[in-house]
């Protein structure tokens, strides 16, 4: 399946001002949003739509209306970050939650938490900032399929080249929408050149 990266200025504007060390949490939460509402669009450009006929106040016309509902599942905690703009946006969407936490020793994530609404049906969206070592984003597809979910994305803001290379290796059916895709990770599994910790960054941690 294809990996989507963003290619628009505005894109790249506000990725630069994510990843800049004197970005205040006030402002990388807004940047978060606006790169977040981007990828919305990009990984919904495919959404079914079915006809319906209205009346304007002038005439009878027959428009196109969103068919399916669409569930988003932020990984915990900073995946939070990312879900404004989908409530925003769709009408009818559903968000369930996956908590995985990194260990920092052995960058090995570990379920605490998972409430999921309906996934049958859906349009399911796996939300994360930070596609590091592709391990989490990997579990947490799993944890949705498991559930009944079967048309898949996965949407981060920032991918490396490692991570897509396992996500498309554990689920290659499954469309990956980026941000940008970075040069690699260091030794700690930190994504180079990257944000930094994201959670830390959007919650002031
Ligand atoms: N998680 C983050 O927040 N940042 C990284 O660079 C990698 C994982």
């Amino acid at each position: 399946m294809p990996l989507h990266v963003l290619h628009h200025p505005l894109a790249d504007h506000v990725l630069t001002h994510l990843r800049d060390q004197t970005t205040k949490p006030v402002l990388f939460r807004t940047l978060s949003y606006q790169i977040s509402l981007l990828l919305a669009l990009e990984a919904t450009r495919d959404l079914a739509t079915v006809e319906k006929p209205i009346s304007t106040p002038l005439e009878q016309f027959t428009g196109r209306v969103l068919d399916k509902s669409i569930a988003i599942v932020p990984i915990l905690r900073a995946g939070l970050g990312m879900v404004q703009p989908f409530l925003d946006l769709f009408p009818d969407v559903s968000v369930g939650y996956v908590g995985l936490e990194r260990d920092h020793t052995t960058a090995i994530a570990r379920s605490y938490y998972c409430k999921l609404p309906p996934l049958e049906g859906k349009r399911v969206f796996v939300i994360d900032p930070m596609l590091a070592t592709g391990g989490s984003a990997a579990q947490a597809l799993d944890v949705v399929k498991a559930a009944g979910a079967k048309e898949l994305g996965y949407l981060c803001i920032v991918a490396s080249p490692e991570g897509v290379a396992v996500l498309q290796k554990a689920h290659p059916e499954v469309p990956i929408y980026a941000g940008a895709v970075d040069r690699a990770l260091n030794a700690k599994k930190y994504i180079l050149p990257g944000l930094g910790d994201f959670g830390d960054r959007l919650y002031g941690t």
